[in-house]
C-alpha cells in the first residue's frame, strides 16, 4: 500500500472510494471547493475503464429514452472546455480537448433512418434546441473526404468532441496531488463503517480513517460496497476491445461513434460490446469485424499497420444510465457512477460537487437514483 501526500492521513473532509476517472473528477472539483479529500484506489491490477476508453466527448443520441441524461450529457459537453483550461493551468497538460463536432456513420439506410428518427425525437424532447444534420453519403464526403463511397450516410452534431483520455487521467492526478489530495493506493477498500456521531470510519488493513462524507465511485467495486451504506449499485461489466493504428498523417477531422484520429496522429478503432463476465481479453474475431467496419468507413485504413489492441470493462447499470445517489439510511454516504465518465466528468467536477455538498443546482438528479432498479 502506498500513501501519497499525508497531510491528512487519518481525518479528511470527504473520502472517496475509487481513483478512475469518475472519483479524480469529483476529487478535482471538491478540492476547488477547499475540502480535504482522500481517494483510496485498489491500484494498479484493478479493473478500471478509465485506462481502456475511446476518449469521446459525445452527446448526439445520448439519452435517447431519458431527457435528463441527453440534459446531462450536453451540459457536461459545455462545462468541457472550463475543466481542460482548468486543468491546464494547473498541471501544464493538454488533454487535446477538440469539441468541432462529432459524425455517426452508418453503413446501411435502415440504420441511418432510424438514427434520423431518434435524433428527430430528441430535438423534439428538447423543445428544438438540439442540432444534428442527416448528411448524405455525398454530404458526409464532403464534410470528411476521407469517408468511403461505401457508407449509407451519416448524422451529425455540433455538440460532440473528443480528448485524450490517458492524457485527462495523468492530469486529474497530478492536480490532485497538486491541490494537497491524499490518495492511498493498492489495496481495495472492504469495510466503510457508518459512524453513531455522524461521519464514517474508511478501515483498510491495520489503518482507518475517519471522513465526514464518502463517496462510492469504484466503478465495478461499487456493486459490492454499497450494501454497507444502504445504497444500491447493481452494475455489470461489458467488455469493448480497441485497436490502435500506426501514426499517420492528420486525415479525419471529425470523430465518429467508432473511429477517431488522436493528437499524435494514430487512429482509434472501436469498439464491441461484449457480455464476457470480467475477461478484459481481445478476440480476433472482434477485432476482426471492427477493423472491417473501420475500413468500409475510411477505405484508406486497409494499408495502415495495428500496433496495439485491448479489451476493458464498460461499468454498466442495467439501463445504462448513471446512478448518483445519497443513502438515506447513512445520509453523508453517496454513490456516483456511470458508464460516460469521459463525457461527464465536467458535470462530476461542477455541479454534482455541489449537489455532494448539500447546495442547489439547477439540475434534478431525480432520474438517476438507483431505486428505479428492483433490489
Ligand atoms: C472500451 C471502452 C470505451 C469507452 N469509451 C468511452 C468514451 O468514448 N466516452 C466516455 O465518456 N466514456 C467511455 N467509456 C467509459 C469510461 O471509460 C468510464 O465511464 C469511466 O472510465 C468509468 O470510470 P470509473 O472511475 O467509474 O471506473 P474505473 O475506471 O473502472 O475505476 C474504478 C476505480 O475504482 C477502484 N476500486 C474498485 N473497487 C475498489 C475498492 N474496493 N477499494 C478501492 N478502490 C476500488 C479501482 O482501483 C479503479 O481505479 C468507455 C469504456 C470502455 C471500456
Amino acid at each position: 500500500m502506498s500513501v501519497r501526500n499525508h497531510a491528512s492521513r487519518n481525518e479528511t473532509d470527504v473520502a472517496i472510494i475509487g481513483g478512475g476517472l469518475v472519483g479524480m473528477s469529483l476529487a478535482y472539483g471538491l478540492l476547488r471547493q477547499g475540502k480535504r479529500v482522500t481517494v483510496f484506489d485498489e491500484g494498479d491490477q484493478a479493473l478500471r475503464a478509465s485506462r481502456g476508453n475511446f476518449g469521446l466527448v459525445w452527446v448526439q443520441g445520448k439519452g435517447d429514452t431519458c431527457p435528463e441524461y441527453a440534459q446531462l450529457s450536453r451540459l457536461s459537453a459545455h462545462l468541457w472546455p472550463e475543466l481542460a483550461a482548468s486543468l491546464q493551468q494547473d498541471t501544464g497538460i493538454d488533454i487535446e480537448l477538440q469539441q468541432r463536432g462529432g459524425l455517426y456513420v452508418c453503413l446501411d439506410q435502415q440504420s441511418l433512418q432510424q438514427r434520423a428518427k431518434m435524433l428527430a425525437k430528441m430535438q423534439q424532447d428538447a423543445g428544438g434546441d438540439y442540432p444534428f444534420e442527416v448528411l448524405s453519403v455525398e454530404q458526409a464526403r464532403e464534410k470528411e473526404p476521407a469517408l468511403g463511397p461505401d457508407i449509407a450516410g451519416a448524422t451529425w452534431s455540433p455538440m460532440d468532441g473528443h480528448l485524450n483520455p490517458l492524457l485527462l487521467f495523468r492530469a486529474l492526478h497530478q492536480a490532485f496531488e497538486l491541490h494537497g489530495g491524499t490518495l492511498i493506493n493498492g489495496k481495495p477498500v472492504q469495510h466503510i463503517k457508518p459512524q453513531q456521531t455522524g461521519g464514517f470510519e474508511i478501515q483498510l488493513d491495520n489503518h482507518s480513517l475517519k471522513a465526514g462524507k464518502v463517496i462510492l465511485a469504484a466503478g465495478l467495486g461499487n456493486k459490492a460496497l454499497a450494501p454497507q451504506l444502504g445504497l444500491h449499485a447493481p452494475v455489470e461489466p461489458n467488455r469493448g476491445q480497441v485497436l490502435i493504428t500506426e501514426r499517420l498523417k492528420p486525415f479525419i477531422s471529425y470523430p465518429t461513434g467508432h473511429v477517431r484520429q488522436t493528437g499524435e496522429g494514430t487512429v482509434q478503432l472501436g469498439d464491441s460490446k461484449e457480455d464476457v463476465g470480467l475477461d478484459t481479453g481481445t478476440t480476433a474475431d472482434e477485432l476482426g469485424k471492427i477493423a472491417a467496419r473501420a475500413i468500409r468507413m475510411y477505405p484508406v485504413l486497409k494499408k495502415v499497420r495495428l500496433i496495439r489492441s485491448w479489451g476493458a470493462l464498460r461499468v454498466m447499470t442495467p439501463d445504462g444510465y448513471p446512478i448518483y445517489q445519497q443513502s438515506a439510511l447513512y445520509p453523508g454516504a453517496y454513490v456516483v457512477t456511470c458508464h460516460s465518465g469521459v463525457t461527464l466528468g465536467a458535470v462530476h467536477a461542477g455541479p454534482l460537487v455541489d449537489w455532494l455538498l448539500g447546495r442547489d443546482i439547477d439540475i434534478s438528479l431525480e432520474a438517476f437514483s438507483a431505486d428505479r432498479f428492483p433490489f
